[in-house]
């Protein structure tokens, strides 16, 4: 019967729903019946009486299964069931899931029904290892832990549902290696289906660049601690402290809770790929500066990689990144060196102006720095002997400053007279320290001007009151420049007062008169003079006492008014004797050029220009103002130019116990006149007046040897004129106003020695090295000789006259005066801002003439600035007195030089009285050219015409496209050229029509 029942039973549970599904992945089952095919080798109690039968079925799907069954008939004792020992794996709890089937006790045979349950009880015994044995452990709830009581939701009765009971138990507090599931049955008649044993972990999970391991979960949530993937980091490497690693949680179902506490992102050099899981390395040629989120970028410019995984590319040699330049920007260069340093002296002050360097590097961060060494030859030094360079003194400054400069422009102060400088300009960007080489640099040698002012040394007492006092001194025989200006100071002599406080007053005159004093005190005074060259020394200190009170000071004045008259008397003398002097020197016949060119004038006390005609002997002016030269001091090396009387050479000056100097040799040629010989060394007793820094020195002259020398000091550039054709565009507005500063310097001294130039012109102006300008041509034959055969001079009643350059009335009635200089003047400012353009172009010297009468004055140059064009209009005023003297004009130079941005206006051409025939001749508009050559030749850039042809610009259309990176590959360099270029391109482009059928 009890066979038949429990057959019955399992015949329902088979045709009953199948076994549970698989395990999930986040489930790892201990044991499970369903998969035992065999015996399943549980232990079954009590064993002299065994109720438990394995059983084996077919489930639903045909698959074999092992099943327990019992059904103990009218018995209510106990009746185990004991699996075999279950490894725990690390799991501290675990489910069980049970399905089984239950007879209905009513439905179960009346005999039976007393003792029957629906019931059974589940335990489980812990072991570290297999001890349990059909005795051990005792069969008794304690030593076993009781689960539960499970009942039946289903029960089985005849002809009712046919439905198995699925209940899932929790075991927790596992802490052995394993343990026993043990079944007690006391009365209920059913069948173990099956038996599953499992726990739930949180699978290994990789999310937001972190991985998290496989986690068992101990309780209700298990924090779990992950890492950042590989090629990720939680933070930057420069964060410190570094963020704690990632963790998540692991809930008790197996399941992860929400997201990383910290978050990891790629690290530089990677980015991200499979929706933010992995981090990839970039490529080779690419690279990822940054950390986190991003992609890949080609390298940039002049960088490259040198294989995958790249925070940053490697720059090609020769290149460099300078430290704040972003990975993603081009590698760069160091600038290449400034270009042609100009230099402008004035006194102990440079000025040095340069060009952009050709190559910035492909950087935006050029600066400029100037270094400047002192350099000195050894006193016992030979020739050959090195001079010693030493970095400047403390004393020197620069405006605006030595380094990090912007701008091309450096002011330096504070130098020493008479020294000569060696400046170097540095080209300088961020990339500059990283090269291994020194930065690009540029370097000007120059000497500054001679001796400072010489010190005063006796200031008298002329005059006493209550309250000031009038104070004179002796003029200081200056070697080099005459005294622009005295400054005195004084202060009381109080020997209470122990610091002294110092008052200052300025005079044009040696003399001066101090106010504003205390009656009956002692003052201290002290002067120095300022020239050219900047203030001289202080004198000693000298004390005058003010006059105490009013009787006193009557006859202080008594004694003064006897001392004066005695000083006018001793005048008077002195002006008797000087008038003696100049009757017997005064030997004129020209009454014009007497006027102005020679005479003794005694204006306070200053000695003015003597023509050497006016000496009975010639010779013995060459000898009063010239300084004789052995011949054997000298060594002549080249010829640089012809002069009126022969050649002109460059030689080396070498007088004992003096530095060696180049020097300007001017020789007469063999075969001269005796008259020729005079008129010669003339031009040597003139230039021996003048002492000024814009007049060009004489060295001395050689006449006993043969030939006949002068020697000047040596001017690198040559004449003005030739210069600035060669350097055409290449100066800015204010270095031009530089040199025309210098020039009316220049004429400003000759004209207050009432010397006449009469022969101004760029082609008479000789620059040196430094771009300083010096008036030269004394010589005054080339008026004089009639079979010159230089077609500037135009024979006139009287001499020869060089029209273009000469005022309307010294043309008309040879009215030579400083004011027909000015007028010559004019027109070297106008041929300096054209860069050497000859005045009045091609135009006839008598249409030049006819014009002039009409009033038509010459245009403004291209782009020359307004008010300089302003000037020359002043300077050709047909009255001679309406014109600026060379004092107003130095002024105004200075004043455009102090405000620079006067010079920005320019002048339009057209502005001023012109004439028809001056207008023509600007360059001619581009649409009157035939080809680009012609062009080319009439914008004065015709020496290029062979680099278009070769790089193909041989059409208007080329030519209008043309820019700046076209004209440096084709050669066009100075930058003073590109501008005439493109500025001309430019014009046509506005005009509109041009030149597009322009052919060479
Ligand atoms: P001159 O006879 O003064 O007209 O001189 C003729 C040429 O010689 C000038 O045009 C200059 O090119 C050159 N020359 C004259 N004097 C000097 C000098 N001091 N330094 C350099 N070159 C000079």
């Amino acid at each position: 019967m009890e066979r038949v029942l429990r057959t019955a039973v399992l015949a329902l549970w088979l045709s009953l729903t199948g076994l549970t599904g698989p395990c999930t992945a986040d489930e790892e089952v201990l044991m499970n019946t369903k998969l035992e095919t065999s015996d399943l080798r549980w232990t079954i109690y009590p064993s002299d009486d065994p109720q438990w039968e394995e059983m084996s079925g077919l489930d639903d799907e045909g698959v074999g299964v092992r099943t327990f069954q019992l059904c103990p008939g009218d018995s209510a004792s106990s009746h185990w069931l004991r699996t075999r020992l279950i490894p725990r794996r690390g799991a501290s709890h675990v489910y069980v899931e049970l399905r089984f089937t239950m007879m209905e006790c009513s439905s179960l045979p009346a005999h039976t029904y007393r003792a029957c349950k629906e019931t059974f009880n589940l335990y489980y015994y812990q072991a570290d290892s297999d001890e349990a044995t059909a005795m051990h452990p005792a069969w008794m709830e304690n030593p076993y832990t009781k689960v539960d009581t499970v009942a039946a939701d289903f029960l089985l009765r005849r002809g009712g549902e046919r439905r198995s009971n699925v209940k899932t138990l929790r075991l927790s507090g596992l802490s052995q290696r394993g343990f026993y599931l043990a079944f007690q049955a006391q009365g209920a008649c059913m069948a173990l289906l099956s038996v599953r044993v499992f726990f739930k972990k949180c699978p290994a999970l990789t999310r937001a660049f972190s991985a998290f391991p496989e986690t068992l979960p101990h309780s209700l949530v298990q924090q779990s601690t992950g890492a950042c993937v590989p090629n990720a980091a939680s933070a930057p490497d420069d964060i410190k402290p570094p963020p704690p690693p990632p963790t998540m949680f692991c809930g008790e179902d197996g399941q992860w809770v929400g997201l990383p506490t910290t978050s990891c992102a790629c690290q530089p050099g990677y980015e991200p790929q499979d929706v933010d899981l992995h981090c990839r390395a970039c490529p080779p040629g690419q690279f990822k500066a940054g950390f986190g989120a991003g992609l890949c970028q080609l390298c940039p410019t002049y960088s490259y990689t040198n294989g995958p995984g790249n925070p940053v590319c490697l720059c090609r040699p020769g290149y460099y990144r300078a430290e704040g330049d972003p990975a993603d920007t081009a590698c760069t260069k160091p600038p290449s060196a400034p270009r042609s340093i100009i230099t402008q002296i004035n006194d102990t002050t440079v000025t040095l102006e340069w060009s952009e360097p050709k190559e910035r590097g492909g950087r935006a961060d050029l600066t400029y720095a100037v270094q400047c060494l002192r350099c000195s030859t050894p006193a016992t030094s030979s020739s050959s002997s090195v001079p010693t360079c030493a970095p400047c003194a403390e004393g020197v400054s620069y405006r605006p400053t030595q380094s990090e400069l912007t701008g091309r422009r450096v002011v330096v102060r504070g130098l020493r007279p008479h020294t000569t400088y060696t400046f170097t300009v540095l080209a300088l960007n961020g990339v500059s320290a990283l090269a291994p080489v020194p930065p690009a640099s540029e370097t000007v040698n120059l000497t500054t001007s001679r001796d400072v002012p010489v010190p005063i040394s006796d200031i008298r007492k002329t005059r006493a009151t209550e309250s000031s006092l009038s104070l004179s001194w002796p003029v200081p025989h200056q070697p080099h420049y005459t005294v622009l200006e005295y400054q005195l100071r004084y202060c009381m002599k109080d020997p209470s007062d122990m610091g002294q406080s110092w008052q200052y007053v300025s005079s044009d005159m040696n003399s001066a008169v101090i106010g504003d004093l205390r009656r009956g005190s002692l003052y201290e005074v002290q002067v120095r003079a300022r020239t050219m060259a900047g203030y001289g020394h202080f004198s000693q200190a000298r004390s005058f006492r003010t006059m105490p009170d009013e009787e006193e000071s009557h006859s202080r004045m008594v004694v003064t008014g006897v001392l004066v008259s005695m000083g006018v008397l001793f005048l008077i003398a002195v002006v008797f004797v000087a008038v003696y002097c100049f009757r017997r020197h005064s030997r004129v016949n020209d009454p014009e050029i007497m006027d102005k060119n020679g005479q003794y004038l005694m204006g306070q006390g200053v000695k003015v220009y003597i023509d050497p005609f006016t000496y009975e002997d010639p010779n013995e002016a060459v000898r009063e103002f010239a300084k004789e030269i052995d011949v054997s001091f000298v060594k002549i090396e080249e010829v640089i130019g012809a002069g009126e009387f022969g050649e002109v050479c460059r030689g080396r000056l070498k007088i004992p116990g003096k530095k060696e100097n180049y020097v300007a040799i001017k020789t007469l040629k063999g075969g001269y006149t005796d008259k020729q010989r005079r008129d010669f060394l003339s031009e040597a007793s003139i230039m021996g007046q003048f002492q000024h820094p814009n007049i060009i020195h004489l060295e001395g002259v050689m006449t006993t040897s043969c030939p006949v020398m002068i020697l000047t000091e040596y001017m690198e550039n040559g004449a003005l004129d030739s210069f600035l054709r060669l350097n055409d565009g290449q100066f800015t507005p204010i270095q031009l106003v530089g040199m025309l500063r210098g020039i009316a310097s220049g004429m400003k001294y000759l004209s207050e020695m009432s010397y006449v130039h009469r022969d101004l012109a760029a082609r008479n102006i000789l620059v040196n090295s430094n771009l300083v300008c010096k008036v030269s041509d004394f010589g005054l034959s080339r008026f004089l000789q009639e079979n010159s055969s230089d077609p500037t001079y135009t024979s006139s009643l009287g001499g020869k006259i060089p029209i273009r350059w000469t005022a309307p009335e010294a043309i008309a009635f040879r009215k030579f005066t400083s004011a027909s200089d000015v007028w010559s003047y004019g027109i070297v400012m106008w041929e300096v801002m054209s860069f050497g353009e000859r005045p009045y172009w091609d135009m006839s010297n008598q249409d030049v003439i006819n014009a002039i009468e009409q009033d038509y004055r010459l245009p403004p140059p291209p782009e020359c600035p307004w008010a300089l064009h302003q000037l020359m209009l002043d300077c050709w005023q047909r009255e001679r007195c309406s014109r600026p003297r060379f004092c107003d004009l130095v002024s105004a130079l200075d004043k455009l030089i102090r405000n620079p941005a006067s010079l920005k206006v320019t002048a339009r051409h057209g502005d001023g009285p012109s004439h028809p025939l001056l207008d023509q001749r600007p360059p001619p508009p581009l649409s009157q050219c035939a080809s680009v050559g012609e062009w080319l030749r009439a914008i004065k850039m015709g020496r290029y015409e062979e680099n278009f042809i070769q790089a193909g610009f041989t059409s208007f259309e080329l030519v209008s496209q043309i820019s700046t990176e076209d004209l440096l590959r084709i050669g066009v360099t100075l930058a003073g050229h590109q501008k005439k270029i493109l500025s001309s391109i430019q014009t046509l482009r506005v005009h509109g029509k041009g030149p597009s059928t322009l052919r060479y």
